[in-house]
């Protein structure tokens, strides 16, 4: 099979760039850039909260549940079913949810994904 030039040319000029790739999750774990407006996990300031439940009624992956507690209704995030859309960050009128930097949400246990 004969190989188009412009492939030789775009493999040899990579030979010699930088590779673009990082050793992760054990090494380099601090040349991770995220870039601006990166969206990970859910950060929920339970004071600002006014239980309004618009969080809940536009979240598209149904990935919050309102309980009730001492002050009302508030949300209970489900961070393993959430697609980081950030809907609910955008709507929340006291800006009581923030969608954060972290994104290495993995656990053995389900509450553990859960933030309240
Ligand atoms: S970021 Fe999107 S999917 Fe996740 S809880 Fe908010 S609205 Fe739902
Ligand atoms: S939208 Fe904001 S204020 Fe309203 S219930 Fe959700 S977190 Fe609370």
């Amino acid at each position: 099979m004969k190989v188009p030039g412009y492939f030789l040319a775009e493999a040899l000029r990579n030979l010699f760039k930088k590779r673009a790739t990082i050793l992760y999750p054990y090494r380099e774990v601090d040349k991770i850039h995220l870039p601006e407006g990166f969206r990970g996990k859910i950060e929920f300031d339970r004071s600002k909260c006014i239980g309004c439940q618009l969080c809940f009624r536009v979240c598209p992956a149904k990935a919050i549940k309102m309980i009730e507690d001492e002050k009302g209704k508030r949300p209970v995030f489900f961070i393993y079913r959430c697609i980081y859309c950030g809907q609910c960050a955008e709507v929340c009128p006291t800006k009581a949810i923030t969608l954060g930097k972290a994104f290495e949400n993995i656990a053995l246990r389900k509450e553990d994904l859960e933030v309240r």
